[in-house]
């Protein structure tokens, strides 16, 4: 067995999905209907998600099969590799051993494709005929339109504006595999036009694409909605990176003592970490850390409580670490993780303590993003650099350690921010107190 590298063959991708909540120490607090306050009912998502997909968002199952159909896509990328970072481990002087889930391998670029197949296959078992979806840098937005694209199935982009204008490549692709792709805030939804009213220059954001994408679902009887983070199902789906870790890590007789993941909605940090929190559980040697960025700081600074996923208060009301759903992170913020809100599951662990939080401002983050590549050879997309900057804090002055972390994606997509990086043009960016404050009026009182 080669150590720096560990494959594994088709055979071994995971044949079912953790669902975390059946270990969880706490049963989560339920999502409500935004109208009556009450706890939400099947029928109440039945007009934005297939029943299949609702279904597994409420279940608490330990473990979901796989359908074929889906493992078949898998196959095209799937198991991932998991490889040791030495020549980074060399660099850094250190006595830990680094691995890393790759990822990136996927041909959308990012995991997001592991979850994106999965919806794209329940949604035509229903005979949906297109999906609504929003986008931020667009490796959802990429990721979704290739899935449609496989499963024939259309597919509606609504793509954060200030990200529309900068990052056209992104762009090119989804067009490639097939997709409708709107810079939002647009005109083609209430929401949208609403936003626009009040201002015209708006750069638009996730929480603003969102409404319009479930808008447009809603309104028409053949469309549904898909995310790529934050909702039960869609971390359930990730967890085949964990799953193969798991296996990968037993094939080389090692234990990791951290597993660390970069958050925005937090499924790529769940998909790693969720299948290891029932030993976590047992003997509480792992440790577990989340790390996001201080221009959008929801775990470190957020507050525990119901909110709204969206600007329009469309959603429904869930239970996590919020900033409100106001929020608009700062323009000049380049390493993507800009959500307001995360998974109410991933809020509950680190609520109950099993999972740390982390918050890296971006200047060292790229600078770990540029050192990795130094290193070892792949470029990291901005969000997976916050990953890596934390590795290396870790593996600083720490002995033999055992350390874990999900390569989510490439960043061949974002060298203008890397670009930026290089020309010294990125700020250092913490949200001002007074701002989050007010941001923070706007949560909703529940209960
Ligand atoms: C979308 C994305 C993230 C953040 O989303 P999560 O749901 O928190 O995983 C992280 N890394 C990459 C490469 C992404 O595309």
């Amino acid at each position: 067995m080669d150590r720096e590298r560990v494959l594994l063959s088709q055979k071994d991708i995971p044949q079912k999905w953790y669902n975390v909540l059946a270990d969880a120490p706490e049963p989560l607090p339920p999502p409500l209907n935004p109208a009556t306050g009450m706890p939400l009912e099947p029928k109440d998502l039945s007009p934005i998600f297939p029943v299949s997909l609702i279904k597994q968002e409420m279940s608490t199952e330990k473990w979901l099969k796989i359908p074929e159909e889906i493992l078949e896509i898998y196959k095209i990328w799937r198991p991932t590799p998991l490889q040791r970072a030495v020549r980074l481990e060399k660099a850094l002087k250190t006595k830990c051993r680094i691995y890393f889930k790759n990822e990136s391998l996927s041909p959308a670029g990012s995991h997001k494709l592991n979850t994106a197949v999965a919806q794209a296959y329940y949604n035509k078992l229903e005979k949906v005929n297109r999906l609504c979806t929003e986008t931020g840098a667009g490796q959802w937005g990429s990721a979704l339109s290739l899935a449609c694209h496989l499963f024939g199935l259309k597919c509606s982009v609504y793509m954060v504006k200030v990200s529309f204008q900068q990052k056209p490549y992104r762009k090119s692709l989804m067009h490639i595999w097939g997709a409708d792709v709107y810079p939002s805030p647009t005109n083609l939804t209430k929401s949208g036009r609403a936003v626009l009213e009040k201002d015209p220059d708006s750069p638009g954001s996730l929480g603003i694409a969102i409404s319009e994408a479930v808008e447009d679902a809603a309104t028409h009887p053949d469309a549904r909605y898909a995310l790529g983070s934050v909702l039960n199902h869609v971390l359930l789906h990730q967890t085949v990176i964990g799953l193969e870790t798991k296996k990968q890590l037993e094939l080389l007789d090692e234990e990791p003592d951290v597993l660390i993941g970069c958050v925005g909605g937090g499924s790529n940090f769940a998909g790693l970490c969720f299948p290891f929190v029932p030993e976590k559980l047992k003997h509480k040697k792992i440790r577990m850390i989340a790390v996001e960025p201080t221009a959008c700081p929801t775990l470190t600074r957020g507050v525990y409580a119901y909110d709204f996923g969206d600007t329009a208060q469309l959603t429904p009301l869930v239970k996590m670490y919020t900033l409100g759903h106001s929020f608009v992170p700062p323009g000049i913020h380049a390493g993507g993780l800009r959500y307001h809100g995360v998974a109410p599951v991933l809020a509950l662990l680190v609520k109950t303590g099993i999972i740390e939080v982390r918050a890296y401002p971006q200047n060292p983050v790229f600078e770990a993003g540029v050192f990795f590549a130094r290193t070892e050879g792949h470029l990291p997309a901005p969000e997976t650099a916050h990953a890596i900057k934390c590795v290396i804090d870790e593996a600083k002055n720490k002995e033999n350690k055992c350390i874990v972390f999900n390569y989510s994606g490439h960043g061949h997509f974002d060298l203008s921010a890397y670009d930026a990086y290089l020309a010294g043009k990125l700020e250092d960016f913490e949200y001002p107190a007074d701002k989050i404050k007010d941001a923070l009026r706007k949560v909703p009182k529940v209960g």
